[in-house]
C-alpha cells in the first residue's frame, strides 16, 4: 500500500449515514464480482463527494456515472473499481498514465495503489479543479499535466499501465508505443453507442501485444486538441 491510503480520519466529518452508504456501495461492487481487497478499500477510503459539486453529493455513493461538468462525466464507480483490479491484475505497477482527468477521482484512487500517477486532461478547468481536491486530501504523488492524451505524454513515458477515461474510435499507436516491457493498456474503444473495454498487454520487451475485450462500457469521446 506504501502509505499513501487516505486515513480514515480524513473524512470524520460525513457522518456515519454517509459511512453506511459507502458500505452498500463496497457491497454492491464485491456483488458485481469485484475481488480486489486493495481496490476495495481504497475506494471505502476515498470521498467520491469531494470529487462532484455539492449539488450532486448526495448521490456520490450510488454505483453510477455522474455529471462533472463540461459535457463529461465521473465513471461509475464498478467500472472505476474493475479498471483499476485489472490494473494491478498482472502484479504491482509503478508508473501509470491516466488519459481524461476530469474530476481527479480515479486518479485519486490510482495515487494510493501505485508509486506514481500522471494523468491528462485537454479541458483546463476540470484539470484545476481535479488539481484543487487532490492538493485538499494531500495526494502528492499525481503529475497533472493539460494535453491531448490522443499522443500519449511521451515527456515521461514509458509507462507500466496506461488507463484511458475516454474512448477513441481505434487504439491510438502512441499509446502503445508508450508501454514499458509486459506493460497494460486498459481502454475503451468504440462509438457512444457501442463501446467496449480493452485490454491490451505488452509481450515482455517485444512489440508483440495481446488483446482481450472484457466489457460493453459507456465512455465520453477521446476529443482532438486542447480547451480551457
Ligand atoms: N477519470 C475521470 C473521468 C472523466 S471523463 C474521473 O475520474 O473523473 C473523461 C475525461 O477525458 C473528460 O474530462 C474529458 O475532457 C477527457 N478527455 C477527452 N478527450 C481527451 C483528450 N484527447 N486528451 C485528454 N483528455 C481528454
Amino acid at each position: 500500500m506504501r502509505g499513501n491510503l487516505l486515513s480514515v480520519l480524513d473524512f470524520r466529518g460525513v457522518g456515519m449515514t454517509s459511512q453506511r452508504t459507502r458500505e452498500r456501495l463496497i457491497q454492491r461492487l464485491q456483488d458485481q464480482g469485484i475481488t480486489d481487497k486493495k481496490v476495495l478499500n481504497v475506494i471505502r477510503v476515498t470521498p467520491r463527494h469531494l470529487f462532484l459539486d455539492e449539488a450532486l453529493s448526495h448521490r456520490s455513493y450510488e454505483d453510477t456515472a455522474l455529471p462533472i461538468g463540461f459535457g463529461q462525466t465521473l465513471s461509475r464507480p464498478y467500472v472505476v473499481a474493475l479498471m483499476t483490479e485489472i490494473l494491478l491484475s498482472l502484479g504491482p505497477r509503478k508508473k501509470v498514465l491516466e488519459i481524461g482527468t476530469g474530476s481527479g477521482y480515479q486518479a485519486a484512487i490510482l495515487a494510493q495503489l501505485v508509486e506514481k500517477v500522471y494523468s491528462v486532461e485537454r479541458i483546463k478547468s476540470l484539470q484545476e479543479r481535479a488539481r484543487g481536491r487532490l492538493a485538499k486530501l494531500g495526494i502528492k504523488n499525481i503529475r497533472l499535466v493539460h494535453s491531448d492524451g490522443r499522443t500519449g505524454l511521451a515527456e515521461f513515458a514509458p509507462y507500466n499501465a496506461i488507463l484511458s477515461a475516454a474512448a477513441p474510435h481505434e487504439v491510438p499507436e502512441h499509446l502503445l508505443e508508450q508501454l514499458a516491457p509486459n506493460g497494460i493498456l486498459i481502454i475503451p474503444v468504440g462509438t457512444i453507442d457501442d463501446q467496449e473495454l480493452r485490454v491490451i498487454t505488452r509481450d515482455g520487451e517485444s512489440l508483440n501485444f495481446r488483446e482481450k475485450i472484457v466489457h460493453k462500457v459507456r465512455f465520453v469521446p477521446l476529443v482532438k486538441g486542447l480547451s480551457n
